[in-house]
């Protein structure tokens, strides 16, 4: 049996987390019954430097009882990193963790699901939704698109899953080689590899409260993922400077022929010139600098390059 952690980033979340410590309460006991789990298994709040009575809330909670523990981060520092700070944890305490929303839109009922696809010999399980029914049609319109230029981008990301899923030890192990200060997890979590899989659920509306993703956080949110998994957009300036260049040459006959057959003011030819295939000399420049600046970014990362699944090797471990 193996002793799960359920990671519960809060932001002032006081509305909701009296039902919602009672119902992942009700789940824990009812998987620990069916012996799926052991008895130390554990719900993990992290408040993300609330400024309503969260913290409080989860004190109470633990005194009451020590299933429930509690991480409180010094300040606001965002729905990812109080992930990451919540399994780092699991990772030094658990055997399996699975990260889900204070609001419980991620439905409870699929973890039953995903700890036996976990048995089933999965390190990591993708709560992915089934439908996009209930968003608005801008909402649904948005994130399809965003998925679909993320892939076209190389980020290997999960088609319509956030950040509900499970992780066995080791995966959690491999999450935390990772050291970049740009989280974006639902691109880094698959690059760790081991064998996956999905379990579809039904996205559940907020029960109490309010988003803690207004819109701006959502745009901000959603460029940091671009920019912290690819290099690309700056290779498009590369591109687009070539491109500018090129039109540049092609013109520059047409303006010579211009300017031979006399058609034109004069100075107009020189600076005309200048101003297309300078302008694309300097784009590219960027460009190429651009590519320098993108190599020495994913360098600073120190992403691991590789993690070991298992070695065969007669050698004593020193
Ligand atoms: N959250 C957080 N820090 C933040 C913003 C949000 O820990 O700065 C948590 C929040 O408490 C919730 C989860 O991240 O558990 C998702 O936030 P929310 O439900 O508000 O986002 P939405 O579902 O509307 O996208
Ligand atoms: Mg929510």
């Amino acid at each position: 049996m193996k002793k799960l952690y359920l990671v519960v980033p809060c932001y002032n979340e006081e509305e909701v987390l009296m039902e919602t410590s009672k119902r992942l309460q009700n789940k824990v006991f009812e998987l620990i019954e069916k012996s799926k789990i052991t008895k130390d298994s554990k719900i993990l709040f992290v408040d993300d430097g609330s400024k309503d009575r969260t913290w409080e809330l989860i004190s109470f909670l633990h005194k009451k009882d020590t299933i429930f523990s509690g991480l409180k981060l010094s300040h606001n520092k965002g729905h990812q990193n109080a992930l990451l700070a919540g399994l780092t944890k699991a990772a030094v305490y658990a055997d399996i963790a699975i990260s889900l929303d204070a609001d419980l839109q991620d439905d409870i009922n699929a973890i039953d699901a995903m700890i036996e696809k976990y048995y089933e010999g999965n390190d990591i399980v993708y709560g992915v939704r089934s439908s996009r029914e209930k968003d608005t049609f801008f909402k649904k319109f948005t994130a399809e698109t965003y998925y679909k230029m993320l892939k076209h981008l190389g980020a290997d990301i999960i088609y319509n899953h956030a950040d509900y899923r499970l992780m066995s030890n080791r995966a959690l192990k491999g999450l935390l080689q990772f050291k970049e200060v740009n989280l974006f997890l639902r691109g880094i979590v698959p690059m760790i590899g081991y064998q996956n899989d999905i379990v579809t659920y039904e996205r559940q509306e907020r029960f109490a409260g309010k988003s803690k993703y207004p819109l701006k956080k959502m745009i901000s949110f959603a460029f940091e993922g671009v920019t912290s998994m690819s290099i690309k957009p700056v290779r498009l300036i590369f591109n687009f400077g070539m491109g500018i260049c090129g039109i540049g040459i092609i013109a520059l006959l047409y303006f010579l022929i211009q300017y031979l057959s006399g058609r034109t003011v004069s100075g107009w030819t020189s600076l005309i010139m200048s101003i297309w295939v300078l302008g694309g000399m300097q784009l590219i420049a960027i460009g190429v600098i651009g590519e320098y600046i993108g190599k020495v970014y994913l360098e600073t990362k120190e992403r691991p390059k590789f993690i070991i699944e298992s070695t065969l090797l007669n050698e004593e471990m020193k």
